[in-house]
């Protein structure tokens, strides 16, 4: 790699936007401009548009399995290769601990391209049904997938390259053509990832295309170009209805993984000690700004106070600041504006309830986005701490009465995205966890997160699933061929 994300990926060339315009990349845990992304205009949308579109009719990219796989290979290798340049990108431009870049967010998710590449060496695209007499005569039928399309694939700023890794992965592997657009505050990652791929790998031009932009109105270009045939978004859930919204006019598939606002329930034979310290710090890492995270934490309302005090316990012990501190759990917030925003949930909070650690402004560092870690609780479970995403380290501790309470307050917000369940009693647990509406559910403190485990939400936190076979087939339409039984 030559130079780390500073051209777009075009129809298979490395290009400026036509305007030459760009905009600022700037370090959330120092405020600096740290590089220059391309301001594509809707002129440079429409071409990726149209070059992937060409890619997907004109070229067997869509039917040659063994290419794709190819493919994969060669930028799994090629990632890997530059797996240092990615990691300082990734820190610099998200403020990303250093710690976390070892796993999800960089290295680990490098490797979650070979789920892809394995699927494509045993998926079965295509399988028959017996032999069956319809409309008077025996007839057979053959049931094929076949890829979606053009798919247009937007990306947040909170694990973007694992985020681009996961979509680009599955739509490549499914055989559609790609247009990825990342958040304004993480385009390198993706023009990296562009770079990359254009560089060291057999791509067909127009098969993956990068563009960037700061107008999120240009963005929406592609989910109502009638070119894109599927978009594929993870943000929060107000972009999730406009991209739904704008993609309805052509009826387009969309898989959407929106916010959340999940839930811990601590049984009454929890043994908080072991437990709580684990989920409270999970919930500060990467400053909060993962959507899985289990924010609101309900306790039996006897145990709450002993609840608390192992929350404040570990979450003022949280190692937070410099991203680039490998003890650092914590680093800084994406931009000013969602820093002003955690900021004004902490003081609604703290009218509604009970501020036991944190909720002020942080004077700890004279530059970066930074946000203390925040315990709250004594609110109804409606408030808004407890129902809206802060995506910020905040947690909401909340009483109940009996495992009832627990589930009804569990799933009471709009979101279905995860949660957990932590007991002895692990059948008793299993039974909570069948009843919550959410996409996974962690028990006992089983990891659920893996290539092989569909990822997705109920509710508004989204539609359809990432990974597992059912994110191949999420890219996938399913035709049914009838001929004559014994014809061919
Ligand atoms: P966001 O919704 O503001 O933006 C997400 C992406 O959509 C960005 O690339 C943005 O530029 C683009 N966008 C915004 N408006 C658009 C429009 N009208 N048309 C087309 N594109 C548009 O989200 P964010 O602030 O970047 O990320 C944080 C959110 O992402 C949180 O709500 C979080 O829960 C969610 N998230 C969800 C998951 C999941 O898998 N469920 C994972 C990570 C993050």
């Amino acid at each position: 790699m030559t130079t780390l994300g500073e051209r777009m990926l075009i129809d298979g060339e490395l290009v400026a936007a036509g305007s030459g315009r760009t905009f600022d990349n700037i370090n959330p845990a120092t405020e600096e401009v740290i590089g220059a992304a391309p301001e594509a205009g809707a002129a440079d949308v429409e071409r990726a548009i149209g070059a992937a579109r060409r890619a997907f009719d004109s070229t067997d990219w869509s039917t040659n399995t063994e290419l794709r796989r190819h493919c994969l290979v060669q930028l799994r290798d090629a990632l890997r290769e530059n797996v240092e340049a990615l990691r300082a990108g990734l820190i610099a431009e998200t403020g990303t601990p250093v710690r976390l870049t070892a796993g999800v967010a960089l290295e680990a998710a490098i490797g979650y391209l070979d789920h892809y590449i394995g699927l494509l060496e045993t998926y079965s695209f295509e399988r028959r049904l017996p032999v069956k007499e319809i409309g008077g005569a025996p007839v057979e039928r053959v049931i094929r997938r076949e890829a979606a399309g053009v798919i247009a694939a937007i990306t947040p700023w909170n694990y973007p390259f694992y985020l681009n890794i996961a979509k680009v992965g599955a739509a490549l592997a499914a055989g559609c053509t790609v247009v990825l657009k990342p958040a304004p505050d993480s385009p390198w990652s993706a023009l990296a990832l562009g770079e990359i791929a254009a560089e060291h790998t057999d791509l067909p031009a127009g098969v993956l295309n990068v563009v960037t932009t700061g107008d999120n109105g240009v963005a929406a270009l592609l989910t109502s170009h009638p070119d894109v045939d599927g978009v594929t978004l993870t943000g929060s859930t107000l972009t999730g209805r406009k991209v739904m919204g704008a993609a309805s006019e052509t009826l387009k598939r969309v898989t959407l993984e929106l916010g959340g606002k999940s839930a811990a329930v601590l049984l009454d034979d929890c043994d908080f000690m072991a437990t709580i310290p684990m989920l409270a710090g999970a919930v500060c890492a990467h400053a909060g700004q993962g959507c899985t995270q289990l924010t609101r934490m309900l306790v039996p309302r006897a145990r709450l106070e002993e609840a608390l005090a192992y929350a404040k316990g570990t979450m003022e012990r949280i190692p937070w600041g410099d991203p680039t501190d490998p003890d650092t759990l914590m680093g800084p917030v994406i931009n000013a504006r969602q820093r002003d925003n955690i900021l004004r949930h902490y003081e609604t909070a703290a009218r509604d309830g009970r501020i036991v650690l944190g909720g002020r402004p942080t004077d700890r560092f004279e530059r970066g986005y930074f946000v203390e870690p925040t315990l709250v609780t004594d609110v109804d479970p409606r408030a808004a701490i407890a129902q809206e995403e802060i995506f910020g380290p905040a947690l909401v501790v909340l009483p109940y009465d009996d495992d009832e309470d627990a589930v009804r307050i569990a799933d009471g917000t709009p979101y279905g995205l995860s949660a957990g369940v932590y007991g002895a009693d692990v059948e008793r647990a299993m039974a909570m966890a069948r009843r919550f509406r959410t996409g996974t559910v962690s028990v006992a403190g089983a990891a659920w997160f893996d290539v092989e485990s569909p990822f997705g939400g109920y509710k508004q936190s989204g539609l359809g699933r990432e990974w597992g076979t059912e994110g191949l087939e999420d890219f996938l339409e399913v035709k049914t061929i009838a001929f004559p039984a014994g014809a061919v």
